[in-house]
């Protein structure tokens, strides 16, 4: 999923704890071989490959899983979050790597395949039908999500509950360390992140939770003295201008992951609505250039050191 994951676990049995860790580790793994954009070998590669389908495709439960949740949040944001991006995401990669905008002729050849309405997923028969051809589907705003959470939950269910796992900034968060009442978060790509008074920011989260971040701290590309971020307006085909920082809280890893992107790209207002859709949610907008920040729902933060 081209990112680093951290396991943290409080327990008491040290060998109980460091044989299920081990068990984690190998779920990431399985998790990536499924979902990841980098992996040509990946199920998910390999069912956009082999689109269009004239009949639908057997998938594994976390692709379904992962599919079924990407296409929830790209309906609630009204297409802001879109996983049928992907060939949008390549040729962005393409153009960042030569410094400049793709052209709008690219951007149109990029498109082909895109569109959520040519996904058919069967819960019941565990199984995705692509309709178009040309599809790339990328899940690299939510699979981390997912992962985190799967892995939470792998742990917990073994009684590991003191814990936090971190997907490159998609944390999921279980009770917190033992003697502590809350865990303290602190936001941004790195500890110079000052609130507007200049001190850090942190998150105050009494436990059992995910909390995932989106921005352009360190994947951000510049053309023409622009900033553009890694993430992209669909509706552009251009990554939004940035900088900019997104944490959503949310009950599940995947939920989160998927609204830090979207709501990367909205505006505060069509945030928020979509933030109402999902109860137990909100976010954290900051500006990096400040340390500026707005909080749409509710979330306790912590200014002081
Ligand atoms: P995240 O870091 O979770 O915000 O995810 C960013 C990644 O999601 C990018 O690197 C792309 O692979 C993918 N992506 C970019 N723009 C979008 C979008 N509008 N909707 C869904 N996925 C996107
Ligand atoms: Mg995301």
């Amino acid at each position: 999923m081209g990112t680093r994951f951290q396991i943290t676990v409080f327990h008491s049995d040290r060998d109980h704890a460091q044989a299920w860790v081990r068990t984690a580790w190998d779920r990431i793994d399985q998790i990536d071989q499924v979902c990841s954009d980098w992996k040509e070998s990946s199920e998910l590669r390999q069912l956009c490959r082999s689109a269009p389908h004239p009949k639908p495709v057997v998938v594994s439960a976390d692709l379904l899983q992962v599919m079924n949740k990407a296409l929830e949040i790209a309906r609630a944001s009204e297409g802001a979050f879109d996983p049928t991006v992907g060939g949008l995401v390549r040729l962005w990669r393409r153009c960042h790597r030569a410094g400049r905008l793709p052209r709008d002729h690219e951007v149109e050849k990029a498109r082909k395949g895109m569109g959520i309405d040519g996904i058919i997923i069967d819960e019941a028969a565990s199984t995705i039908q692509l309709l178009r051809e040309g599809v790339s589907i990328d899940l690299g705003g939510i699979a981390k999500g997912h992962a985190v959470q799967e892995v939470f939950q792998l742990l917990e269910r073994q009684g590991i509950r003191h814990l936090i796992i971190d997907g490159g900034g998609d944390l999921v968060l279980g009770d917190p360390p033992p003697g502590r009442r809350e865990w303290r978060i602190a936001i941004g790509a790195s500890s110079q992140q000052v609130s507007s008074n200049g001190t850090p920011l942190k998150l105050l989260i009494p436990g059992r939770a995910a909390v995932a971040t989106s921005g352009d701290a360190t994947r951000f590309t510049e053309i023409g003295g622009r900033r553009y971020s890694h993430i992209l307006d669909p509706s552009s085909g251009l990554g939004i201008e940035g900088p900019h920082q997104v944490t959503v809280i949310s009950t599940d890893g995947a939920i989160a992951d998927a609204l830090a992107t979207a709501i990367s790209v909205l505006e505060p207002q069509a945030a928020s609505d979509l933030l109402q859709r999902f109860p137990g949610s909100a976010a954290l907008l900051v500006d990096p250039r400040d340390g500026s920040h707005q909080v749409l729902g509710e979330m306790s933060l912590a200014t002081e050191q």
